[in-house]
Protein backbone atom coordinates (compact mmCIF):
# COMPACT_ATOMS: atom_id res chain seq x y z
CA UNK A 1 0.00 0.00 0.00
CA UNK A 2 2.78 2.40 1.22
CA UNK A 3 5.04 1.51 -1.98
CA UNK A 4 2.34 2.13 -4.43
CA UNK A 5 2.37 5.75 -2.79
CA UNK A 6 6.13 6.00 -2.42
CA UNK A 7 6.67 5.30 -5.90
CA UNK A 8 3.85 7.35 -7.25
CA UNK A 9 5.11 10.39 -5.53
CA UNK A 10 8.92 9.69 -6.36
CA UNK A 11 9.05 12.70 -8.95
CA UNK A 12 7.19 14.94 -7.00
CA UNK A 13 10.67 15.44 -4.38
CA UNK A 14 10.95 14.63 -0.56
CA UNK A 15 8.12 17.76 0.45
CA UNK A 16 5.12 15.64 -1.90
CA UNK A 17 6.30 12.19 -0.68
CA UNK A 18 6.42 13.71 3.12
CA UNK A 19 2.52 14.87 2.27
CA UNK A 20 1.35 11.56 0.18
CA UNK A 21 2.68 9.11 3.57
CA UNK A 22 1.16 11.50 5.97
CA UNK A 23 -2.14 11.18 4.23
CA UNK A 24 -1.83 7.25 4.38
CA UNK A 25 -1.68 7.36 7.19
CA UNK A 26 -4.49 9.50 8.18
CA UNK A 27 -6.52 6.97 5.79
CA UNK A 28 -5.03 4.20 7.76
CA UNK A 29 -6.24 5.73 10.98
CA UNK A 30 -9.46 5.75 9.27
CA UNK A 31 -9.89 2.56 8.40
CA UNK A 32 -9.11 1.69 11.70
CA UNK A 33 -11.61 4.07 13.50
CA UNK A 34 -13.86 2.60 11.18
CA UNK A 35 -13.30 -0.81 12.29
CA UNK A 36 -13.91 -0.08 15.51
CA UNK A 37 -16.95 1.75 15.23
CA UNK A 38 -18.46 -1.20 13.79
CA UNK A 39 -17.29 -3.83 16.17
CA UNK A 40 -18.71 -1.17 18.70
CA UNK A 41 -22.25 -0.93 17.00
CA UNK A 42 -22.22 -4.90 16.70
CA UNK A 43 -21.45 -5.03 20.11
CA UNK A 44 -24.39 -2.68 20.94
CA UNK A 45 -26.81 -3.94 18.60
CA UNK A 46 -26.32 -7.77 19.68
CA UNK A 47 -26.81 -6.54 23.32
CA UNK A 48 -29.81 -5.01 23.16
CA UNK A 49 -32.17 -7.81 22.24
CA UNK A 50 -29.62 -10.35 24.57
CA UNK A 51 -30.86 -7.79 27.18
CA UNK A 52 -34.53 -7.73 26.54
CA UNK A 53 -34.81 -11.47 26.22
CA UNK A 54 -32.64 -12.55 29.38
CA UNK A 55 -35.12 -10.11 31.65
CA UNK A 56 -37.83 -11.45 29.84
CA UNK A 57 -37.09 -14.76 31.22
CA UNK A 58 -36.73 -13.41 34.06
CA UNK A 59 -40.17 -11.80 34.30
CA UNK A 60 -41.92 -15.50 32.60
CA UNK A 61 -40.43 -17.23 35.87
CA UNK A 62 -41.61 -15.19 38.18
CA UNK A 63 -45.33 -14.76 36.22
CA UNK A 64 -45.68 -18.63 36.17
CA UNK A 65 -48.68 -18.85 37.40
CA UNK A 66 -50.73 -15.94 35.45
CA UNK A 67 -51.12 -18.35 31.76
CA UNK A 68 -51.83 -14.74 30.16
CA UNK A 69 -48.76 -13.21 30.97
CA UNK A 70 -46.52 -16.04 30.39
CA UNK A 71 -48.38 -16.15 26.69
CA UNK A 72 -47.27 -12.42 26.49
CA UNK A 73 -43.77 -12.58 27.51
CA UNK A 74 -43.09 -15.22 25.38
CA UNK A 75 -44.84 -14.29 22.28
CA UNK A 76 -42.19 -10.99 23.27
CA UNK A 77 -39.21 -13.28 23.53
CA UNK A 78 -39.82 -14.69 20.08
CA UNK A 79 -39.93 -11.05 18.54
CA UNK A 80 -36.11 -10.54 20.05
CA UNK A 81 -35.29 -14.33 19.62
CA UNK A 82 -36.47 -13.06 15.49
CA UNK A 83 -34.26 -9.74 15.68
CA UNK A 84 -31.70 -11.24 16.67
CA UNK A 85 -31.74 -13.62 13.93
CA UNK A 86 -32.54 -11.13 11.41
CA UNK A 87 -29.23 -8.78 12.22
CA UNK A 88 -26.79 -12.16 12.30
CA UNK A 89 -28.20 -12.89 8.99
CA UNK A 90 -27.18 -9.36 7.72
CA UNK A 91 -24.21 -9.84 9.12
CA UNK A 92 -23.52 -13.11 7.53
CA UNK A 93 -24.62 -11.65 4.32
CA UNK A 94 -22.31 -8.32 4.88
CA UNK A 95 -19.31 -10.21 5.79
CA UNK A 96 -19.37 -12.14 2.36
CA UNK A 97 -19.57 -9.80 0.19
CA UNK A 98 -17.80 -6.13 1.55
CA UNK A 99 -14.53 -7.20 0.99
CA UNK A 100 -14.69 -5.42 -2.52
CA UNK A 101 -14.39 -8.78 -4.53
CA UNK A 102 -16.80 -9.48 -7.51
CA UNK A 103 -19.31 -12.07 -7.01
CA UNK A 104 -17.87 -15.65 -6.97
CA UNK A 105 -19.64 -17.31 -9.41
CA UNK A 106 -21.74 -15.24 -11.91
CA UNK A 107 -23.86 -16.25 -14.20
CA UNK A 108 -26.73 -14.49 -16.77
CA UNK A 109 -29.36 -13.69 -14.66
CA UNK A 110 -33.45 -12.55 -16.17
CA UNK A 111 -34.25 -9.35 -14.14
CA UNK A 112 -37.76 -9.93 -14.16
CA UNK A 113 -37.41 -13.34 -12.02
CA UNK A 114 -35.48 -10.83 -9.67
CA UNK A 115 -37.91 -8.44 -9.50
CA UNK A 116 -40.70 -10.88 -8.97
CA UNK A 117 -39.21 -13.23 -6.11
CA UNK A 118 -38.28 -10.04 -4.28
CA UNK A 119 -41.82 -8.52 -4.81
CA UNK A 120 -43.14 -12.19 -3.50
CA UNK A 121 -40.92 -11.80 -0.47
CA UNK A 122 -42.17 -8.62 0.34
CA UNK A 123 -46.13 -9.30 -0.56
CA UNK A 124 -47.18 -10.20 2.91
CA UNK A 125 -45.71 -7.20 4.57
CA UNK A 126 -47.64 -4.63 1.82
CA UNK A 127 -50.42 -6.31 1.78
CA UNK A 128 -50.97 -5.66 5.59
CA UNK A 129 -50.67 -1.89 4.64
CA UNK A 130 -52.66 -2.26 2.03
CA UNK A 131 -49.56 -0.82 -0.60
CA UNK A 132 -50.05 -1.85 -3.87
CA UNK A 133 -46.48 -3.28 -5.63
CA UNK A 134 -46.02 -2.89 -8.97
CA UNK A 135 -43.97 -3.89 -11.12
CA UNK A 136 -42.55 -2.97 -15.26
CA UNK A 137 -40.07 -3.05 -17.77
CA UNK A 138 -37.97 -5.91 -16.96
CA UNK A 139 -39.03 -8.21 -19.92
CA UNK A 140 -35.94 -9.47 -21.85
CA UNK A 141 -33.57 -7.58 -20.04
CA UNK A 142 -30.34 -9.59 -18.15
CA UNK A 143 -27.44 -8.60 -15.96
CA UNK A 144 -24.24 -10.67 -15.39
CA UNK A 145 -24.62 -11.69 -11.44
CA UNK A 146 -25.36 -13.64 -8.46
CA UNK A 147 -29.25 -13.91 -8.55
CA UNK A 148 -29.30 -14.78 -4.55
CA UNK A 149 -27.73 -11.76 -3.52
CA UNK A 150 -29.41 -9.28 -6.52
CA UNK A 151 -32.49 -10.44 -4.77
CA UNK A 152 -31.66 -10.28 -1.20
CA UNK A 153 -30.37 -6.32 -2.93
CA UNK A 154 -33.83 -5.50 -4.43
CA UNK A 155 -35.73 -7.07 -1.17
CA UNK A 156 -34.09 -5.09 1.25
CA UNK A 157 -35.01 -1.82 -1.37
CA UNK A 158 -38.40 -3.12 -1.73
CA UNK A 159 -38.81 -3.54 1.95
CA UNK A 160 -37.57 -0.48 3.21
CA UNK A 161 -40.29 1.01 0.62
CA UNK A 162 -42.93 -0.63 2.52
CA UNK A 163 -41.74 0.04 5.98
CA UNK A 164 -41.47 4.05 5.49
CA UNK A 165 -44.42 4.29 3.71
CA UNK A 166 -47.71 5.23 5.05
CA UNK A 167 -50.89 2.77 4.54
CA UNK A 168 -52.66 2.57 0.96
CA UNK A 169 -49.89 3.99 -0.70
CA UNK A 170 -48.63 2.40 -4.23
CA UNK A 171 -44.73 1.48 -4.84
CA UNK A 172 -43.45 0.90 -8.44
CA UNK A 173 -40.58 -1.52 -9.12
CA UNK A 174 -39.39 -0.45 -12.65
CA UNK A 175 -36.37 -1.43 -15.20
CA UNK A 176 -34.73 -0.07 -18.15
CA UNK A 177 -32.06 -0.76 -20.27
CA UNK A 178 -29.43 2.77 -20.25
CA UNK A 179 -26.57 2.52 -22.51
CA UNK A 180 -24.39 -0.71 -20.78
CA UNK A 181 -26.81 -0.95 -17.91
CA UNK A 182 -29.60 -1.88 -16.14
CA UNK A 183 -31.26 0.23 -13.73
CA UNK A 184 -33.80 -1.46 -11.67
CA UNK A 185 -35.56 1.25 -9.41
CA UNK A 186 -37.93 1.40 -6.09
CA UNK A 187 -40.54 4.62 -5.88
CA UNK A 188 -42.14 4.72 -2.94
CA UNK A 189 -45.12 7.29 -1.64
CA UNK A 190 -43.31 7.32 1.55
CA UNK A 191 -41.90 9.68 4.33
CA UNK A 192 -38.40 10.23 2.41
CA UNK A 193 -34.95 11.06 3.45
CA UNK A 194 -33.58 14.40 4.92
CA UNK A 195 -31.43 15.56 2.40
CA UNK A 196 -28.56 16.21 5.23
CA UNK A 197 -28.96 12.01 5.30
CA UNK A 198 -28.76 10.82 2.08
CA UNK A 199 -25.26 10.28 1.63
CA UNK A 200 -24.86 8.56 4.97
CA UNK A 201 -27.94 6.34 4.88
CA UNK A 202 -25.67 3.78 3.05
CA UNK A 203 -23.44 3.10 5.96
CA UNK A 204 -23.44 0.56 8.30
CA UNK A 205 -25.57 0.78 10.70
CA UNK A 206 -27.12 4.81 10.20
CA UNK A 207 -30.61 5.56 10.58
CA UNK A 208 -32.10 8.59 10.37
CA UNK A 209 -34.59 7.42 13.42
CA UNK A 210 -32.97 4.89 15.09
CA UNK A 211 -35.86 4.17 16.96
CA UNK A 212 -38.56 3.39 14.49
CA UNK A 213 -36.04 1.25 12.43
CA UNK A 214 -35.49 -0.76 15.88
CA UNK A 215 -39.48 -0.97 16.10
CA UNK A 216 -40.00 -1.66 12.89
CA UNK A 217 -37.42 -4.70 12.85
CA UNK A 218 -35.26 -2.98 11.21
CA UNK A 219 -31.11 -3.59 11.56
CA UNK A 220 -29.96 -0.92 9.97
CA UNK A 221 -27.29 -2.89 8.03
CA UNK A 222 -30.13 -3.37 4.51
CA UNK A 223 -28.98 -0.13 2.51
CA UNK A 224 -25.37 -1.30 3.56
CA UNK A 225 -26.03 -4.64 1.94
CA UNK A 226 -27.86 -3.15 -1.10
CA UNK A 227 -24.55 -1.33 -1.51
CA UNK A 228 -22.12 -3.86 -1.62
CA UNK A 229 -24.40 -6.01 -3.81
CA UNK A 230 -23.80 -3.25 -5.92
CA UNK A 231 -20.23 -2.73 -5.98
CA UNK A 232 -19.18 -6.25 -6.24
CA UNK A 233 -21.71 -6.24 -9.37
CA UNK A 234 -19.76 -3.56 -10.77
CA UNK A 235 -22.52 -1.28 -10.42
CA UNK A 236 -23.92 1.43 -7.93
CA UNK A 237 -26.91 2.20 -6.31
CA UNK A 238 -28.34 5.77 -5.92
CA UNK A 239 -31.29 7.71 -4.13
CA UNK A 240 -33.47 10.88 -5.00
CA UNK A 241 -35.48 11.08 -2.50
CA UNK A 242 -38.12 14.12 -1.44
CA UNK A 243 -39.34 14.55 2.60
CA UNK A 244 -42.57 14.15 3.16
CA UNK A 245 -43.17 13.27 -0.88
CA UNK A 246 -41.38 9.90 -1.43
CA UNK A 247 -37.69 8.06 -2.25
CA UNK A 248 -36.46 6.80 -5.58
CA UNK A 249 -33.32 3.88 -4.94
CA UNK A 250 -31.79 3.39 -8.04
CA UNK A 251 -29.57 0.01 -8.95
CA UNK A 252 -27.58 0.08 -11.99
CA UNK A 253 -26.33 -2.93 -13.03
CA UNK A 254 -23.85 -3.78 -15.93
CA UNK A 255 -26.01 -5.62 -18.28
CA UNK A 256 -25.36 -8.77 -19.46
CA UNK A 257 -23.47 -7.65 -23.15
CA UNK A 258 -21.36 -4.53 -21.75
CA UNK A 259 -19.74 -6.70 -18.30
CA UNK A 260 -16.16 -6.13 -17.18
CA UNK A 261 -16.88 -8.63 -14.15
CA UNK A 262 -14.34 -11.03 -13.70
CA UNK A 263 -15.65 -14.67 -14.29
CA UNK A 264 -13.62 -17.01 -11.79
CA UNK A 265 -10.68 -19.39 -13.61
CA UNK A 266 -11.95 -22.57 -12.68
CA UNK A 267 -11.41 -24.17 -9.53
CA UNK A 268 -10.80 -21.78 -7.70
CA UNK A 269 -14.96 -20.66 -6.39
CA UNK A 270 -14.24 -21.40 -2.37
P1 LIG B 1 -33.10 -0.08 8.46
O1 LIG B 1 -32.96 -1.48 8.89
O2 LIG B 1 -33.05 0.91 9.57
O3 LIG B 1 -34.23 0.15 7.51
P2 LIG B 1 -31.38 0.46 6.16
O4 LIG B 1 -29.91 0.37 6.02
O5 LIG B 1 -32.21 -0.39 5.27
O6 LIG B 1 -31.70 0.19 7.68
O7 LIG B 1 -31.79 1.98 5.94
C1 LIG B 1 -31.10 3.00 6.65
C2 LIG B 1 -32.03 4.16 6.96
O8 LIG B 1 -32.40 4.84 5.74
C3 LIG B 1 -33.36 3.75 7.60
O9 LIG B 1 -33.24 3.64 9.00
C4 LIG B 1 -34.27 4.90 7.19
O10 LIG B 1 -34.07 5.98 8.08
C5 LIG B 1 -33.72 5.32 5.83
N1 LIG B 1 -34.51 4.75 4.69
C6 LIG B 1 -34.16 3.68 3.94
N2 LIG B 1 -35.06 3.46 2.96
C7 LIG B 1 -36.00 4.42 3.08
C8 LIG B 1 -37.20 4.75 2.34
N3 LIG B 1 -37.60 4.04 1.29
N4 LIG B 1 -37.92 5.83 2.77
C9 LIG B 1 -37.51 6.56 3.84
N5 LIG B 1 -36.40 6.30 4.56
C10 LIG B 1 -35.64 5.25 4.19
Amino acid sequence: ESTTFAVRVAPLGAFGQVLVLAEDQTERRRVEAVRRDFVANVSHELKTPVGALSLLAETIQDAADDPEAVTRFSGRMQHEAARLNYLIKDLITLSRIQGGDPVPTPAPVPVDEVIQEAIDRCNTKAVAKDITLAAGGAEGLQVWGDDELLVTALRNLIDNAVVYSPEHTRIVVSARSAGDSVEVSVSDQGIGIPETSQERIFERFFRVDAARSRATGGTGLGLAIVKHVAVAHGGEVTVWSKEGSGSTFTLRLPALGGVTLAAPSSGSTP
